[in-house]
This record gives structure tokens, C-alpha cells and sequence, in this order.
């Protein structure tokens, strides 16, 4: 197997041309696209997110820090108002105990997002700046280096659930670039609504098999929940509304925004003598794995591997260069890269 050889080697490469390439049809500005792997819902995880952003709400969103703030907290933080409020007269009915908003109010203050003041026995919140309307839109793309038939008829239940319901706005399968021609009946197992690309992880080019449909992420959703299992059985179905899409969009957003697509590493074992990390383009730092001499997947490069062997204590001290051994600075080198995706990232 070559470096390109693992689906997730594959999908690294995917997130690596998405962040210079996106969109397919006309690049925007690098800066406003950031990328993640393996987020979604509790149901549906996606192996990669492209979030188109408005710049200066990017920049804006910045201000937050860069952890993620998550539903509670952004039930706080949209809400805040310009002047000092108690903060039950001023937040909307949150749809679960006040007292979570109140833990969520003192959060943020540690935090430095939020301003509070005690006025008797009350607390009062005050914003300090507004919360950007810093994400365009939303793309899900399902990696599938080797499409087959067989892969497409297997990932057709996770795509339909996806149109379905409608929360990405656009869903693609990236699959690898051979020199052939897609064959046609492939794309008769994929919903006509998802758009596929082929793509050379070698040099990420890309050329578009099949547009995508936009979805109506402002619109209902369906979530299907049960399949019919035969002819004769129905399947089951609940209806997602835009409120509950557009707030978990943004919270997916946010953990995008947090963890980008380079934080892969924090699952790995770089503390492995074995690991290293490899640039195939000249640009993209891909792990390595010395003893199995190809490029490890982050399920099997972890403390069960049978060919794990701690860094030598001596790396981290005076044989190695830099401080703290080589584990430590590849997880510096990737957490840096990760903060320059962002606008004032630190
Ligand atoms: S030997 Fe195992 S733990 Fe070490 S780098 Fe390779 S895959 Fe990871």
C-alpha cells in the first residue's frame, strides 16, 4: 500500500485539497475555508466538513477564542444584550433548566466572552460584542477512495438520510482518480442529489463527475429513523425543524472551528519511536509509520498496537533537537498549522 493507500490517508488528502481548493467551481479565498474530519450528530458522523465562512465574521468569531462554544454557550452569547440585564429577563426560555443557562453564564465569564455583574442577589450579563453571523454554508463529503458498486449501494442509506434531512448544504462522495470514466451505473446506488469528485490524492487534482442539488438547510427535515425492512413494512419518520437544523449546524460549526482537520494527531501516538510525519506534496504533514513502513491509520497507530514502542527517554532530552522529543513537536507543528487556518488563531 502507498501513502495515499488507507481511505484515511485518503480522506486527509480530501481535507488538505478542500482548504486549497474549495470550492470546485470557482476557489474562494482560502482564508474564508475551514475544514474539519469526522464530525456531525449523534447519528451521523461525517468524514469531512467544509465550512464556507464570511470573512469578517470570521474575524469577528475570532474575538471568542479558540475553543468551541457549544449550545448552551451560544444560547448566552447570541442573546447577550448590548446593556446590563438580569440575565432570566433577558435570555429567551432556553427549553431546559435555568440553571444550566446560569452555569453557562459563568462559563463565559471565565472565559472573558461575556461581562456579569452581581446586582443583589440577581446576576446580570452585558455582551461584549456581538455573535458573528460568520458560517455560509455547510458541505458533508463522504470519502470513498475505492467506489465500487458495492461501496455505493452501502453508502446510499447514509447519503439518503443526509438529503433527507437536509442539514448540509451541499453533500458530495470524493472518490479516487483512476484515468477512467466513472462507470455509469454507479451513480444509480447514490442519490441524484449528492455530487461526486474524483480526485488524485497524489497531486489533488479533481475533476466533478456528478453536480450536487443545494438542500434546504432553512427549510423541515426529515429524519428517517427506521427503514422498511421488506416490501411490506413502513418506515419510520420524525420531521427536524429549521430552528433545531440551524442551531446544530452552528454547534458542528463550532467544533469545526475548534478542532479543524489537522487535530488527527491528538488520537495518534506521535509518542510512538516509529511515527513520523511526511510531506508527499512538499505542504502537508501526512503520519508515517517507520514499522509498517506506510502511512498508519489513526485506528491501528494507538497504545494497542502491537508495534508500539515509547520514544526513547533520550529523544526527549538532549538527543533530539528540539524540546520535548519528537512527539511533542509534531503535535506543535500540526496544532500551529491548525491556528494559522484560523484569522488571529493562537
Ligand atoms: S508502530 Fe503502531 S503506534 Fe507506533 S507509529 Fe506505527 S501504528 Fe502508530
Amino acid at each position: 500500500m502507498d501513502d495515499n493507500g488507507s481511505e484515511f490517508a485518503f480522506e486527509l488528502r480530501t481535507c488538505r485539497w478542500a482548504e486549497r481548493a474549495w470550492p470546485v467551481t470557482e476557489p474562494i479565498e482560502e482564508r474564508s475555508v475551514l475544514v474539519a474530519r469526522q464530525l456531525g450528530t449523534k447519528r451521523r458522523r461525517w468524514d469531512t466538513i467544509v465550512l464556507e465562512c464570511d470573512p469578517d465574521g470570521l474575524a469577528a468569531r475570532s474575538r471568542f477564542g479558540t475553543d468551541r462554544l457549544d449550545t448552551d454557550l451560544l444560547h448566552v452569547v447570541q442573546n447577550a444584550p448590548a446593556t446590563w440585564a438580569y440575565y432570566r429577563d433577558t435570555l429567551p426560555q432556553p427549553g431546559y433548566p435555568w440553571r444550566y443557562v446560569r452555569e453557562a453564564v459563568h462559563e463565559a465569564d471565565e472565559r472573558g466572552i461575556l461581562e456579569t455583574r452581581r446586582n443583589g442577589r440577581r446576576i446580570e450579563i452585558r455582551r461584549k460584542w456581538p455573535y458573528p453571523d460568520w458560517l455560509k454554508r455547510m458541505i458533508a463529503i463522504e470519502n470513498k477512495p475505492d467506489l465500487d458498486t458495492s461501496a455505493a449501494r452501502s453508502l446510499r442509506p447514509q447519503l439518503t438520510h443526509d438529503v433527507a434531512l437536509g442539514l448540509a448544504d451541499e453533500v458530495w462522495v470524493a472518490t479516487r482518480q483512476t484515468g477512467e470514466q466513472i462507470e455509469p451505473v454507479l451513480f444509480e446506488d447514490l442519490p441524484v442529489e449528492v455530487g461526486v469528485i474524483a480526485l488524485d490524492p497524489e497531486t489533488l487534482e479533481v475533476s466533478v463527475e456528478w453536480y450536487p442539488r443545494t438542500l434546504a438547510v432553512d427549510e423541515v427535515g426529515t429524519r428517517i429513523c427506521e427503514r422498511p425492512r421488506d416490501e411490506w413494512s413502513a418506515a419510520r419518520f420524525e420531521y427536524a425543524d429549521p430552528d433545531w437544523k440551524a442551531t446544530t449546524r452552528l454547534a458542528i460549526a463550532e467544533r469545526a472551528y475548534e478542532r479543524g482537520w489537522r487535530s488527527f494527531v491528538e488520537t495518534m501516538r506521535p509518542d510512538c519511536r516509529h511515527f513520523t510525519l511526511r510531506a508527499p506534496d512538499g505542504s502537508q504533514a501526512m503520519p508515517w509509520c517507520h514499522a509498517k513502513h506506510r502511512s498508519q491509520t489513526a485506528a491501528e497507530c494507538s497504545g494497542s498496537c502491537p508495534a508500539f514502542e515509547p520514544e526513547p527517554p533520550g529523544w526527549r532530552t538532549s538527543g533530539w533537537p528540539l524540546e520535548g522529543g519528537p512527539g511533542m513537536t509534531y503535535q506543535r507543528v500540526l496544532t500551529a498549522r491548525r491556528a494559522r487556518r484560523r484569522p488571529n488563531g493562537d
